[in-house]
């Protein structure tokens, strides 16, 4: 029996059936994960939109020894130097010139944007969210009901009240879907989960416009577009606008779990003393690897990679759209790329792994890449290949 099959069987027994795994994972470097087998793979999922520096970077490893050797947990009834630093760090790179609340998981986070929008409207009433149809914003029962996806919700009734859904890139959809009770409109600026759809720059900017117009918040979930992803810190930073408030998560604290909430000025101080809290929000190591990081992304001029090497891996997989008529569409930004099949997408994806390419699919038939920045040209290459074998054992003649 290999270490794998091993792990695999004590995981099925031992490990609520949420997931369906079969691969374990025991390293990683760059690009490149191991399983327990010592079989090298590509990730190109990045520990989905986790890794976007890769893994094993030496400065985040030695953030998290250098602030584990002085202290792992702070209580929020104290002040620890990184957490604010890099809340410093964020308010900068926003320009948003607000405040930052830390949680750890991306839903939490949103959670915290939802909780913060229904504080602002209590004192006219209003409580009211619209949403996108396709989106994903978390797995807590608020989060998944700001989800505009049933499938998420199957089972988990009563749901809370106040949501109301919308088409995404069709503003006559979010203004229908406006009452005297809505309080905030809340988007993707490139949705993830449900299939790697950019907002156009029309959506975006209409949508800014009726929030002014409506007295409204903007809020963005940045969790998995943010940190470089589509080549800006933030994606909506692409699009000539600013929300009233972001969430970032995956990528924030280089594989250890954070999630901040990014305000501006009019939002920063909505939450008073006591209001809202996490026990581990903006724990010191997790702020310490957000911070290395950052210094990566900015030391390797990564936003600007982001978008060099995405356009490549873009180009290439047009490439293929034009080979195969059961390739329909390319679409993202940067390294947040879909690749639309006529088909099941996890058929794509196993075809993949079978050659040591790791993808995911978002939706039903978007095969879902999301590499690290950091990736190195001839590593490309070596995946356009892997990918060009896959294809052509799935779709050639
Ligand atoms: C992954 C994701 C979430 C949920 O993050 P968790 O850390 O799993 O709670 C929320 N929004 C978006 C856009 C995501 O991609």
């Amino acid at each position: 029996m290999s270490k794998s099959s091993e792990i695999v069987d004590l995981y099925k027994s031992s490990v609520a059936p949420t997931y369906s795994p079969s691969i374990v994972l025991q390293s990683g470097k760059g690009v490149t994960v191991r399983d327990a087998d010592g079989r090298a793979m590509y990730d190109f999922t990045s520990g989905i939109g986790v890794q976007n520096v890769g893994y094993g970077r030496t400065k985040v490893i030695e953030a998290i020894q250098a602030q584990a050797a002085k202290m792992t947990h702070c209580s929020n009834l104290f002040i620890n130097e990184p957490a604010t630093r890099l809340a410093a760090k964020l308010v900068e790179l926003s320009g948003l010139g607000g405040k930052v609340f830390f949680a750890n998981s991306g839903a939490e986070a949103n959670e915290a944007a939802i909780k913060l929008a229904r504080k602002w409207g209590a004192e006219s009433g209003r409580y009211e969210i619209v949403t996108m149809r396709q989106s994903f914003h978390g797995r807590t029962l608020a989060t998944v009901t700001a989800t505009g996806q049933a499938w998420c919700q199957e089972g988990y009734d009563p749901l809370p009240v106040g949501f109301k859904y919308a088409d995404f890139n069709n503003l006559e959809s979010v203004k229908a879907a406006i009452t005297d009770k809505t309080v905030a409109i809340m988007l993707e600026p490139v949705q993830g989960e449900g299939g790697i759809t950019p907002a156009t720059e029309e959506f975006m900017k209409g949508v800014r416009s009726l929030c002014d117009e409506k007295n409204l918040l903007m809020i963005c979930d940045e969790v998995q577009s943010g940190m470089g992803r589509t080549g800006t810190w933030f994606a909506w930073q692409g699009y000539g606008v600013k929300p009233d408030m972001f969430t970032l998560a995956k990528a924030l604290g280089g594989g250890i779990p954070m999630s901040a909430l990014v305000m501006n000025e009019k939002t920063a101080n909505v939450f008073s003393a006591g209001s809202h809290a996490s026990t581990f929000g903006g724990n010191p190591v997790a702020a310490a690897a957000a911070l290395a990081v950052i210094e990566i992304i900015e030391d390797e001029k990564l936003l600007d990679k982001a978008t060099e090497i995405g356009t490549l891996l873009k180009e290439a997989l047009q490439g293929f759209v034009d080979q195969y008529d059961k390739l329909l569409e390319v679409r993202g930004k940067g390294m947040m790329l879909g690749l639309v099949v006529d088909g099941e997408a996890k058929d794509v994806v196993e075809a993949l792994a079978a050659q040591g390419l790791l993808a995911l699919t978002a939706g039903k038939n978007v095969v879902r890449f999301l590499p690290p920045l950091s990736l190195k040209e001839e590593d490309l290459e070596e995946a356009i290949d892997m990918i060009s074998d896959a294809l052509d054992c799935q779709f050639g003649e």
